[in-house]
């Protein structure tokens, strides 16, 4: 096993930095310390605790700009998201803050004992296994809750994006938190078995592959630890008859080509009626022909490379296959090393790999259907349950299908994406649980009966 992880700028191809990994009885020891600060920062008043997130607000509003490079350089994110990124986790830091405590004060429930009531209590160190496709933002929708609810928590980033892993534990330690409550493990996943077969391990959230995500759970499942698996989506965009076009088209192209279509929720497949079909299409196509590809240093850039040149390589074998099958290759399709252009492809149907599986760039698989019903069919038709979305101007009919869609979001008229207030978390392969609002808080938390007569 190498003793060492070189980041590597995928634009310039340049080497970023050397870190040096930790051995196993490193990582071992980081729990040890995580278990001792969780004694003392269980105890730790709530509104101390909340005090703490507006620093770390400070911390990201004070270096926003280096703190969005990092991540552009070490994965190659348009730096205009960079900045929206560290924004949103400012935006996350404001909402805890101001809800925790209300989300974690005992509720009082009424019954025949003299005093009854539910207290939330935490569990302890909770690990975090986490993707490099937002590096920040996964990382502080996980911790800011845990660390305010009283867990303390080890990240295990994903390497490509160490430098940003270790800035997040430097946030922590300048906000003030005690030492120990919030640690950054350099480690490859294979020293994590070790950590989760320990007792003073509590429980574990990972946001990445599928892959990944079945191993963490078999793992917990036989030690009946509890996990939050937040895992990759195929989600439909509908596009009915009567949809506005004029209006909600940028909010389609974003939909999917954001972040370079390296997102979970990102709109995979355009399922869209016959009636409205050919002004989409040509629409579109306009709007994805006028994103701006380029450096991601630079701030109109809405396109760019691919994190590694590995996700390029499965992403062309996923086209390659589908086109074989009958695809069409509308635009795009220019690979090299880790760029990919962006790509509509039309004339898809569900054997293909671009329909069943996820496509983890910029790439639009189109399917034409005749009508609504089609459209929903085609939709739910996905072996993932991260989101649908749908744009019609008949916000009524669309109503009326909530409870027909089997996954973790419903969108009508807007992309699917995720908010401080609300919850987000998938059903079927993309995971279980849910991060964010209250709903995300309470996953880790102890939620105990007291009982109380005299
Ligand atoms: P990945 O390969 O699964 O890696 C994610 C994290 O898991 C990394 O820290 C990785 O560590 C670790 N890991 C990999 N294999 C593991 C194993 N067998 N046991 C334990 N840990 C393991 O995923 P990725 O390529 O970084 O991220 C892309 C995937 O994440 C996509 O499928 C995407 O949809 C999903 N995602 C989901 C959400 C959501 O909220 N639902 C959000 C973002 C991304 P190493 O780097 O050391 O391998």
């Amino acid at each position: 096993m190498s003793h060492s992880v070189t980041t590597v700028n995928p634009y310039t191809l340049k080497n970023i930095k050397t870190y040096q990994v930790q051995s196993k009885e490193d990582v071992m020891k980081a729990l040890d310390k995580s278990d001792k600060a969780f004694q003392k920062w269980k105890l730790v008043e709530i509104e101390e605790k909340t005090e703490l997130l507006y620093k770390v607000a400070e911390i990201l509003e004070a270096k926003k700009h280096d703190f969005a490079l990092l991540m552009t350089q070490e994965m190659g994110k348009p730096i205009s998201e960079s900045i929206a990124e560290i924004e949103k986790c400012m935006s996350l830091c404001d909402f805890y803050a101001a809800n925790a405590e209300s989300f974690l004060s005992d509720d009082i429930i009424e019954t025949e004992a003299y005093e009854s009531f539910i207290s939330y209590d935490p569990l302890g160190t909770i690990l975090a296994v986490m993707p490099w496709n937002y590096p920040f933002w996964q990382v502080f929708r996980f911790a800011l809750p845990n660390l305010t609810a009283g867990n303390t928590a080890l990240l295990k980033h994903a390497s490509n994006v160490t430098g940003c892993a270790l800035a997040i534990q430097d946030i922590f330690i300048e906000a003030g938190y005690p030492k120990d409550v919030f640690q950054t493990l350099v480690a490859p996943h294979e020293t994590i078995e070790e950590l989760i077969k320990n007792d003073k391990l509590k429980a574990v959230t990972l946001t990445g592959s599928e892959k990944a995500g079945k191993s963490i759970a078999e793992q917990c499942g036989n030690l009946l630890k509890k996990t939050v698996l937040e895992l990759g989506g195929n989600n439909a965009c509908i596009v009915l008859s009567d949809a506005d076009l004029d209006k909600y088209l940028d909010e389609m192209v974003s939909a999917r080509f954001q972040n370079t279509g390296q997102s979970c929720i990102a709109a995979k497949r355009f399922i869209v009626t016959e009636g409205i079909y050919d002004s989409f299409i040509d629409q579109f196509t306009k709007k994805v022909r006028a994103l701006k590809i380029g450096n991601p240093e630079e701030n109109d850039t809405k396109i760019s490379i691919l994190a590694r040149p590995d996700l390029a390589e499965t992403l062309k074998q996923q086209i390659d296959s589908s086109v074989k099958a009958g695809a069409h290759v509308l635009f795009g399709n220019d690979v090299l090393d880790a760029y990919f252009a962006p790509t509509i492809l039309t004339n898809v149907s569900p054997e293909m790999s671009v329909f069943k599986e996820e496509t983890f760039g910029p790439v639009a698989a189109i399917i034409k259907v005749k009508d609504e019903d089609e459209a929903y069919a085609l939709a739910t038709n996905s072996r993932f349950g991260l989101g649908t979305m749908v744009f019609t101007e008949n916000i009524e009919a669309a109503r009326k299908k909530i409870i027909d869609i089997p996954d973790g979001a419903f969108f009508i008229n807007s992309m699917v994406k995720s908010d401080p207030r609300l919850p987000f978390g998938g059903t079927k392969a993309s995971g279980y649980g849910r991060e964010l609002s209250k709903e995300g808080m309470l996953e880790f938390l102890n939620v105990k009966t007291v009982l109380i007569n005299k």
